[in-house]
């Protein structure tokens, strides 16, 4: 039997490093296989998903630019890592037998889905998951703004933040404070009067503009993501 949940459709946010376990630097296969365990037991609940995956595990523009790159074009090597996370996470998800689709936002035909809006909502209402790769296609945003842009684009209820090490916002880093504390909720504006780290401002912006909420919480305990579709589990959810 599958727990009940009130969500239709959601959409998953990982960063790079969610991918890489314990190494330094790439993609840790089974590290992937794990988060594509956690999805696929959302995705027998009959929850329709879209996910949208980081670089940084590969290749971060500010890093780039920083040794002298030119932005723009250390950007596009960001968002080309995001594809290629994008394709890891396919492989491990369909090796569980669940169909799923690349979508790009920039065109590579041999490699993914063109990002064609119409097309990517059938691909949910038939069960597939929509794996959104590239960003938003644009240099100087992230994949926190391209989550918030595919999220609202496909009328996704909530982003679901999945974050390794930290269940929730707190108020202070809780690896290097005893006394912070974790919000049980809390308002896209108080996430960016105090800074507190949950996206980077521009899509925490565009999540309040869209009424977008955003449920952090850990992706280490399995069952977590489920847990939380079912209403369990701690989390923090920003709205
Ligand atoms: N990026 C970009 N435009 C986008 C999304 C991503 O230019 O719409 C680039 C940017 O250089 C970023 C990199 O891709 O540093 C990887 O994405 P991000 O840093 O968001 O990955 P994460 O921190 O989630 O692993």
């Amino acid at each position: 039997d599958q727990p009940s949940t009130t969500y239709k459709r959601v959409l998953l946010k990982i960063s790079g490093e969610a991918l890489m376990g314990d190494q330094a630097f790439g993609l840790h296969p089974p590290t992937v296989e794990r988060i594509a365990r956690e999805v696929k037991t959302v995705h027998d609940m009959g929850v329709e998903i879209c996910m949208v995956i980081g670089g940084g595990n590969i290749f971060r523009g500010l890093q780039g630019s920083a040794q002298g790159m030119e932005r723009t074009t250390a950007d596009y090597m960001g968002m080309l890592a995001t594809v290629m996370n994008a394709l890891g996470m396919q492989a491990a998800l369909e090796a569980l037998k669940i169909h799923t689709r690349v979508i790009s936002a920039i065109t590579m035909n041999e490699v993914a889905e063109p990002y064609i809006r119409r097309r990517a909502v059938r691909h949910l209402e038939k069960g597939r998951i929509c794996i959104f790769a590239a960003g938003t296609g644009n240099p100087y945003f992230t994949t926190d703004t391209a989550a918030t842009l595919r999220a609202s684009e496909m009328s996704c209820e909530a982003i679901f933040m999945g974050k390794n090490g930290v269940d929730g916002v707190y108020d202070k880093d809780p690896k290097t404070h005893a006394d912070a504390k974790r919000y049980d909720d809390v308002t896209y504006d108080e996430v960016l009067s105090k800074h507190l780290k949950v996206m980077d401002a521009s899509a925490i912006a565009l999540a309040r503009d869209n009424n977008l909420p955003l449920i952090v919480f850990s992706l280490d305990e399995p069952g977590g993501f489920r847990g939380i579709l079912a209403g369990e589990g701690t989390y923090t959810i920003v709205h």
